[in-house]
């Protein structure tokens, strides 16, 4: 990771405009950037030659907009001829639309790690029946507000774009290779941003079909919800990153979010530090004892007075459990008896 080469971008076509699959990033590799109604505002299919039909990676959100799309892209430059579709991890910008899309291509193989199958069907299935207990007693004990628990337990509104997934799926794993077109992709499978996040690398041609685990120009979203209150994403986020580190430095990046890039060791190096200035920072907040909530306040000023608090709260956590795990912080009960941190 000496001198890594500075963050070359590419463009991946259509910012803005109207959404088609764009020019060949590299032969036989196809972006098509579909809108979104949240978060990182569009996302990023890639589309691979393989032999005379195509592997489709990621399928997007369920909305109207890329149902329209995907029906015109089908009908057009695939001509339906779609023999796998693979799915990087479980979000609902990812694998919303797999479920439709699978069913218009015929059923075709659809590939993914199983903790993110299982977790991608466990969130459908709960959207209907969620679990017993809310989260509540959990953003309570970090500091919410009653007026404002509503908006920490209330479903994603983003779940609306989650339709019924495929009914059955074909498992891949670290270390797995598959044959894509003439290209072999060894998978490489990470936690931090979701629990098992799958990427693609072509060692051969240094092409990284990256997810959301490296992305060009937004921080991957790690955060700690109240199913695993004791989780590390964190820290599997900050591993994957040296193990994403040992791919070559002259990789093209091929993300989901934002343009392609090359300059992996530099992005790896910029997201390593800005998650060590993060944690630097909110170890500065807790001098003294104090809650998770008012951290995030500080913290994210701007997502925790508007619709993002949840996941404000969520990401200050990822820290906090970090540092706690650590030893540079520790929790303990405060006098009102929800749990507050203070530096070590
Ligand atoms: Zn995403």
């Amino acid at each position: 990771m000496n001198r890594p080469r500075p963050v070359e971008f590419f463009d991946t076509g259509q910012d803005g405009g109207r959404a088609a699959p764009g020019a060949e990033i590299v032969p036989g590799i196809v972006p098509l950037v579909l809108p979104l109604d949240f978060g990182p505002k569009r996302v990023t299919c890639w589309l691979l030659r393989d032999g005379d039909g195509w592997t489709v990676v990621d399928c997007g959100a369920d909305t109207p907009g890329i149902r329209r799309i995907w029906a015109d892209v089908l009908r057009g430059e695939l001509g339906g001829d779609v023999r796998r579709i693979v799915a990087t991890h479980g979000h609902v910008d990812h694998v919303g639309h797999a479920g439709p899309l699978w069913e218009a291509t015929g059923r075709p193989p659809f590939l993914m790690t199983r903790t993110e199958w299982l977790s991608a069907s466990l969130r459908g299935a709960m959207a209907g029946r969620p679990a017993r207990g809310d989260g509540g007693d959990f953003f309570r004990l970090h500091g919410v507000p009653e007026a404002e628990l509503p908006d920490f337990t209330a479903m994603p509104a983003a779940l609306g774009a989650l339709a019924p997934l495929p009914d059955r799926f074909v498992r891949i794993a670290e270390g797995d290779v598959l044959r894509i077109g003439g290209r072999h992709w060894r998978v490489l499978t990470a936690g931090g941003h979701a629990p098992e996040h799958a990427a693609l690398y072509c060692a051969e041609e240094a092409l990284l079909i990256a997810g959301d685990q490296v992305l060009p120009r937004i921080t991957p979203f790690v955060g700690v919800f109240p199913a695993e209150p004791e989780a590390d994403p964190l820290g599997e986020f900050l591993a994957a990153l040296d193990r994403f580190g040992a791919l070559a430095e002259e990789t093209l990046v091929l993300p989901a979010h934002g343009p392609a890039f090359r300059g992996l060791h530099a992005r790896l190096a910029q997201l390593r530090a800005h998650h060590d200035a993060r944690l630097s920072e909110i170890a500065a907040l807790a001098a003294q004892p104090v809650s998770a909530y008012r951290i995030a306040a500080q913290v994210f000023p701007r997502a925790m007075a508007g619709g993002h608090r949840r996941l404000a709260l969520a990401e200050t956590l990822a820290h906090l459990n970090l540092l706690c795990g650590t030893g540079r912080m520790a929790r303990r009960r405060g006098t009102d008896g929800g749990v507050v941190f203070l530096a070590a």
